[in-house]
């Protein structure tokens, strides 16, 4: 299995240059990869922009270009699916009947797969770990289950301290925190949850998932949360190896 799940937050050279190697290493026996723009509305140009931008060495094409998806996935041998909104994302997985194919895919013919926030939310068994708003319904909350334990990307600790203009003091902004948002959902469901740092990637190896690029935080129910560094192996149900 050849999965690779990040955080984005790409906004530096240095985190670009980490994102377009990993990037390039996951799809390296790759030839045609399927990229899947459905979380974006703008599905030509979100492809294209990433034909340049992803750092994958292989021919990248966009999966919404075919009439049908599912049987176009056979000419494929990688998955890059894209970030923007996760609710549009896991409608139109659904709504095309790609759910099931791309699990087959990954899990049991080995086609490598990355995604990235979005991408990466729907690698896990539900999307309730998103930080998106519901802007469109969805058939199901469930999503590709390629790995036991739910993401939440772009996470921060802490509250959120904010500036009304550039130069002006720091004011507290009362708002929940993410760890209490997960703490939430941990009332109705068990998967642990891992946050992952802008810049945060977790690369399926060996059994165990490396967690690289920058640190996260792993909050498993009734457990106390512990914030990891790069280089932490994890095992799926995020206990540290
Ligand atoms: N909107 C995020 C993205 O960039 C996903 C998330 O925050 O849950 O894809």
């Amino acid at each position: 299995m050849k999965i690779l799940l990040g955080s984005g937050g790409v906004g530096t050279d240095e985190r670009k240059a980490v994102y377009q190697s990993l990037m390039s290493e996951n799809f390296s026996d790759c030839k045609k990869v399927a990229f899947v723009p459905y979380a974006s509305d703008n599905h030509d140009g979100y492809t294209e922009k990433m034909r340049g931008f992803s750092g994958v060495g292989a021919d990248l094409v966009g999966i919404h270009e075919y009439d049908d998806p599912v049987s176009a996935l056979d000419e494929f041998d990688g998955i890059y699916v894209g970030g923007g909104n996760t609710w549009l994302l896991v409608r139109e997985l659904h709504e095309r009947g790609l759910i099931e194919p791309i699990r087959e895919a990954v899990l049991s013919k080995g086609i490598p797969y990355a995604g990235v926030s979005a991408g990466a939310n729907v690698a896990c068994p539900t999307m309730q770990t998103t930080n998106d708003m519901p802007i469109t319904m969805v058939p199901s909350y469930e999503t590709l289950g390629l790995v036991p334990f739910q993401i939440n990307p772009h996470y921060y600790p802490g509250g959120v301290w904010f500036r009304e203009e550039e130069g002006g003091s720091f004011l507290k902004h009362f708002g929940e925190t993410r760890s209490r948002r997960v703490s939430e959902f941990h009332r109705i469901r068990n998967e642990p949850v891992i946050g992952l740092y802008e810049g945060s990637y977790l690369r399926h190896n060996g059994g165990y998932f490396e967690l690289l690029g920058n640190k996260a935080t792993l909050m498993r129910k009734g457990k106390e949360m512990v914030t990891v560094s790069p280089g932490t192996l994890l095992a799926g149900d995020l206990t540290t190896a």
